[in-house]
């Protein structure tokens, strides 16, 4: 599985989907380009959320705030306070390793341990490795699950506890070295903010501290009751945001999954207090349902719920999604209660209440969000589509299944030869179609490696004018799955893509 996302990632770059950041400069830490291809994939897959968001409700609306915003924002927020990452550095190599990522890598390792000895134990009895787990007699099977069970509960109480000596016991006790130095002489579990921070004008005071948004939501909460006022919006409502937001993430690892700049999908649905868990269980199905409706296979979801909740929350799960390297989580829905709106009241001095017009009376809405990250999404969508393929003919093909909805290129025309009018013949196609769908001319190299190219890029359809269509005004048509092709009229063309790359 690594080795395929090792594959995925310098797919990306050769593809032109992502590039590291500042390339010629030998990247910088977490942040990524998107490049001509993955900018047109980025597009698309924000155009399917915004329109199953804004344009399928009728009682939710967009907004595009701006990403600085008042310092209080963030002290109300409790981001100043609390936004943190438990961190602890080794003393040998210098490297600063986030505490809790340590120990997940850690129950990650008895994961594996236990997976290993029940493919052995299924091995030797000739059973599959889920009757073997369900047996799971192996005793050092069932001493692993014992030392993991332990050890999650430790850790679970210490984060709970926020109990950072806690944290650096448990790493002591387990003895875990450092990835760098395989040393295990650790400093002490310190606090670091994630928040980064810049300097606003210049005042007789000096300049003013603010903040790169952290998320996306609070632009939202402060601007609630501007939207609900001026679109005379009534409870229940919601409110869309796509943007950049920033966090200086420690561990960031894993490609596009965590970065240090990256952007969210977030929606706000503003409720009477009392329905909030009710408006959250809904959401969450219909969210899970909109990621399934991507066909990639229902197997590759599932919910995590939480436990421990963020001092805002009163119920939170994460829809995960199956990455080449374990099920990670794509999107948090939260139920928020009235926490923000409140503490905004109480940090801005005014009231932002709303007046129900059907019960007479003010209250301060409870809060349900959807968050979804645009980066991770992206990953997820990537990776699910990447498949190297074995060819009947012997030779193989890389392909990206796209759905053909957020397929970067919808059709690609191709002439046979690069002469006798048929170049002229795939422009005009282009010309005619290029206001319908994103297509692209290429008339370099032979067909099989243009189709190739196509592939690899994961555009669903190639037309392939040859010397007959400027005869019969006919193009053959090639499917990207099932390499099926299929003669047709150029008349019909629009007709027959609009049909097939819509949702
Ligand atoms: P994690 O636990 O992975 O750090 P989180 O629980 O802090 O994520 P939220 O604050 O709930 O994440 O943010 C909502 C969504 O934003 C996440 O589900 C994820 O898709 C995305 N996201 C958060 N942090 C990052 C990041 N550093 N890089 C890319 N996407 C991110």
């Amino acid at each position: 599985q690594e080795d395929v996302f090792k594959k995925l990632v310098s797919h990306c770059k050769e593809y032109g989907f992502v590039f590291p950041s500042s390339d010629i400069y030998d990247g910088l830490g977490a942040v990524y380009d998107y490049g001509q291809m993955g900018v047109e994939l980025k597009n698309n897959i924000k155009k399917y959320w915004w329109d199953s968001m804004v344009l399928l409700h009728e009682n939710i609306v967009g907004l595009d705030s701006a990403i600085f915003m008042h310092p209080t924002i963030w002290k109300a927020s409790g981001h100043v306070d609390a936004f943190n990452d438990p961190l602890i550095d080794n003393k040998d190599s210098k490297k600063r390793y986030r505490a809790d990522v340590l120990i997940e890598d850690q129950l990650a390792k008895y994961d594996d341990k236990i997976d290993k000895e029940v493919a052995k134990a299924a091995k030797r009895f000739g059973e599959s490795f889920d009757e073997a787990q369900y047996r799971s007699t192996n005793g050092r099977v069932l001493d692993n699950q014992a030392k993991r069970d332990a050890l999650h509960a430790r850790f679970a109480k210490a984060l709970n506890d926020g109990n950072l000596d806690d944290l650096r016991q448990i790493i002591v006790d387990e003895e875990i070295a450092c990835p760098i130095s395989g040393t295990k002489n650790w400093t002490e579990v310190r606090q670091f903010n994630l928040m980064f921070s810049t300097e606003m004008g210049s005042t007789s005071d000096g300049a003013m501290k603010v903040y790169l948004r952290p998320e996306t939501a609070q632009g939202i909460f402060v601007n609630y009751l501007n939207v609900q006022k001026t679109g005379r919006m009534k409870i229940p409502f919601g409110i869309a945001q796509i943007g950049k937001a920033f966090r200086n993430e420690i561990v960031a690892r894993q490609f596009i999954f965590r970065m240090r700049e990256f952007e969210q999908m977030e929606m706000q649905f503003f409720v009477k207090p009392g329905t909030e868990l009710d408006w959250f269980k809904q959401w969450k199905e219909i969210r899970l349902k909109w990621h399934k409706s991507l066909g990639f296979g229902d197997d590759k979801y599932r919910y995590h719920d939480h436990d421990k909740l963020a001092h805002y929350a009163n119920a939170a799960t994460d829809i995960e999604f199956l990455m080449p390297f374990g099920f990670k989580e794509v999107e948090g829905i939260h139920s928020r209660t009235n926490f923000d709106l409140s503490q905004h009241e109480k940090f801005s001095g005014k009231s932002i209440k709303y007046f129900d017009p059907e019960l007479n009376d003010s209250y301060t809405p409870y809060v349900v969000e959807t968050s979804i990250g645009v980066d991770r999404m992206f990953l997820s969508i990537m990776s699910a589509s990447f498949c190297e393929e074995q060819l009947e003919s012997g030779e193989s093909r890389v392909v990206l299944k796209l759905p053909a909805a957020l397929a970067p290129v919808k059709l690609a025309v191709m002439p046979l030869v690069k002469k006798d009018g048929l170049p002229e013949k795939a422009r005009e196609i282009i010309d005619d179609l290029k206001f319908h769908f994103n297509c692209q001319y290429d008339e370099k190299d032979s067909i099989g490696k243009r189709y190739r190219r196509q592939d690899a890029i994961g555009t669903p359809y190639c037309v392939t004018v040859d010397h007959q269509t400027l005869e019969d005004n006919c193009v053959t048509l090639r499917n990207r799955d099932t390499m099926q092709q299929e003669r047709v009229a150029i008349s019909e063309l629009n007709n027959i893509i609009a049909d097939r790359v819509s949702i």
